[in-house]
């Protein structure tokens, strides 16, 4: 008989704003209880006391108010939380207890999640890794079937970043901050058009969008396979972009410039 699948991070999606998404995460046999990214309290207040819970880490993934607006009035309610933001943002993330760099590991019960430092979207951006719960929560840099926009990087940096993440184990449950999947999906098909897997997977996302379901989770094998973002080393999209035997970081910094002008 196959072992059962034991989850060891429960993940739960809070949609706030309109396309953001705030994480609920619990670790099953502890009272550890986190919120990642809550631009807006109000929805994450209301799913804690819906299921009872008392939330104990609050984390911050970078600075935009769309991901730490809620900060303080989750403080307000839940006092012993630990608020975890990068360190290199402090001077504009108010009221961190606990500030991350590079390598630096966060305790959730018989959890850590791993820092690793993915800047281009903003310079201090961070991503949380969980090696044992089989997850990643990539904020604005890596979207499903697509990457944040650099408004504090270069082409370079976010190239290096995506990579950190490209090479996390294929089967990371990839949580990011936004839906943005069904248009990352249209734009892909333009620099990448004749890759099977994303032809299917733009085709689910299209079903999943019609039922009003979200996309969300992908995981990095996934992302691997079809986020353009991440594929700009492959000789197709170089192709595909007019780059053939370009270096990948122009090729990347091609492809996003064609996606700020989508
Ligand atoms: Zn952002
Ligand atoms: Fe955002």
């Amino acid at each position: 008989m196959p072992a059962p699948t034991v989850e060891r991070l429960s993940v739960e999606l809070i949609p706030a704003f309109k396309d953001n998404y705030i994480y609920l995460l619990r670790e099953p046999g502890s009272n550890s209880v986190g919120i990642v990214d809550a631009g807006d309290s109000t929805p994450a207040l209301a799913e804690l006391a819906r299921q009872e819970l008392s939330l104990t880490h609050i984390f911050n993934t970078h600075h935009h108010p769309d991901h730490v607006g809620g900060n303080a009035a989750l403080k307000a309610q839940y006092p012993d939380a630990v608020l975890i933001g990068p360190k290199s943002e402090t001077a504009r993330i108010p009221g961190m207890d606990m500030m991350v760099a590079e390598g630096d590991e966060v305790a959730f019960g018989s959890l850590s999640f791993r820092v690793i430092e993915v800047p281009g979207h903003t310079r201090g951006h961070i991503a949380f890794w969980t090696e044992a719960g089989s997850a990643v929560f990539s904020g604005d840099t890596l979207f499903a079937m697509g990457c944040g926009r650099m408004f504090e990087g270069t082409a370079d940096q976010m190239w290096k970043s995506l990579g950190r993440l490209k090479s996390l184990p294929s089967v990371t449950r990839v949580y990011c901050g936004h839906e943005y999947t069904q248009t990352n999906a249209r734009f892909a098909l333009t620099v990448d058009p004749h890759n099977p897997a994303l032809i299917e997977r733009a085709a689910e996302v299209d079903r999943l969008r019609a039922a009003e379901l979200p996309t969300i989770p992908s995981n990095i094998g996934i992302e691997n396979a079809t986020n353009p973002f991440l594929r700009a080393d492959e000789p197709a999209v170089a192709e595909a972009v007019g780059l053939a035997g370009a270096d990948p970081v122009q090729v990347f910094a091609e492809i996003r410039l064609r996606k700020d002008n989508f």
